[in-house]
């Protein structure tokens, strides 16, 4: 494997915070990078040396691109994959396009951990009003019920109890094909965060454990608490296990359930995660740098911790304007994203503390 030398350029699809932070790490080794986005306020791009914004299945705009590039990358896992398949062999691609394929559909992407091992919720397919009520009588209440596509941030999603109106249920989630699943019960939510090399090393940062509120990530801190650790080395060996069969390159995270028989795999994301933003400080190598290193075939840094203990706190809507209050803790590591207008729910920021 040749690396591809400083200087060469990268390809990022998407142009939200996660593209601008591969974007700064990808600088900081001195790479240029080529951000391609359907949106003309793109925060990555901010960050960038080039920028084409263009529809995610346009196929002239994206050979240019492609063309353009040395290597190609997506910090979006729904970039659409048949316009990627038409422009495959241009410039290389990592991670592999069919590691979106899975992670695009939610029931793909539970049998894919269940063929290698892992335990998913209990869950059934729904694609009418019939099928979500023989759905819930299979998986039980409470269910949760989410699109099958598109979904994120407990977006498309509506929790429903016993006795809960599933007409009302299925018009919260739009009447689109759904997976019902059943309602986990766990003591703590983690992720396990992976980088893996172009020639299958794989190195772990430390466990974060992760509090959602509302159904997005709040806060991630890492190390986690016993309680989660017992359940670290099975739920490595999934990830990894997923990874190798993929024949990933890159960062991949895996969310999981902490529950009393063991992990419960909740979802894969095959790049970079907010669960893992504390890494730019809070450990010697941040994931975005390792990704940036394994899609362009360099060695993979150390995922070590760099302090006894590191906490990450999502800056959503109205909290990022107390930027002030934050930065008057000199401990306080802030990041912006550059996002003109805050909006319920939309991740603005982020602020990382480090307890040595
Ligand atoms: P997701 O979009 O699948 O990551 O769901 C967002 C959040 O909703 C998760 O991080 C959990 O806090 C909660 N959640 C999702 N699915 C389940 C489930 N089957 N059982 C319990 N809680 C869930």
């Amino acid at each position: 494997m040749t690396p591809l030398p400083p200087g060469s350029t990268i390809g990022i699809l998407g142009g939200g915070q996660l593209g601008r932070m591969l974007g700064v790490a990808a600088a900081q080794l001195g790479y240029r990078c080529h951000i391609y986005a359907p949106d003309e306020a793109s925060v990555a791009a901010d960050v960038a040396a080039e920028f084409t914004c263009a529809q995610d299945d346009d196929i002239p705009a994206l050979e240019k691109f492609a063309d353009a590039c040395d290597v190609i990358t997506f910090e979006f896992e729904n970039v659409p994959v048949a316009p990627l398949r038409a422009i495959a062999g241009r410039a290389p691609l990592h991670p592999p396009v069919g590691a979106l394929d899975i992670a695009q559909n939610r029931i793909a992407e539970k049998n894919f951990a269940r063929t290698h091992g892992g335990t998913p919720a209990p869950f059934a397919e729904v694609t009418d009003l019939a099928s979500l009520s023989s759905a819930i009588a299979q998986v039980g209440t409470p269910a949760i019920l989410k699109t099958i596509r598109m979904g994120y941030d407990g977006k498309g999603q509506a929790r429903i109890k016993d006795g809960d109106d599933l007409e009302a249920c299925w018009d919260i989630v739009g009447q689109q094909p759904c997976v019902a699943e059943g309602f986990v019960t766990f003591t703590h939510e983690f992720s396990v965060i992976l980088v893996r090399g172009q020639d299958g090393e794989v190195r772990y940062w430390d466990t974060p454990h992760n509090v959602h509120e509302d159904g997005i990530l709040a806060m991630s801190s890492s190390p986690a608490p016993a309680e989660i650790l017992e359940h670290q080395d099975a739920a490595r060996a999934l990830a990894a296990k997923m990874a190798e069969a993929m024949d990933y390159a890159g960062v991949l995270t895996c969310e999981f359930f902490a529950t009393a028989d063991g992990p419960v795999f909740n979802e894969m994301a095959p790049r970079v995660h907010n669960s893992g933003h504390w890494t730019i400080e809070g450990a010697i190598t941040s994931q975005f740098e390792n990704h940036i290193r394994a899609i362009c075939g360099l060695p993979l840094g150390d995922t070590g911790l760099a302090a006894e203990r590191v906490e990450m706190i999502n800056l959503i809507g109205g909290n990022a304007e107390e930027w002030q209050a934050l930065l008057s803790d000199p401990a306080n590591h802030l990041h912006l994203y550059g996002k003109g207008e805050s909006r319920p729910g939309r991740k603005m920021g982020h602020v990382t503390k480090l307890f040595f």
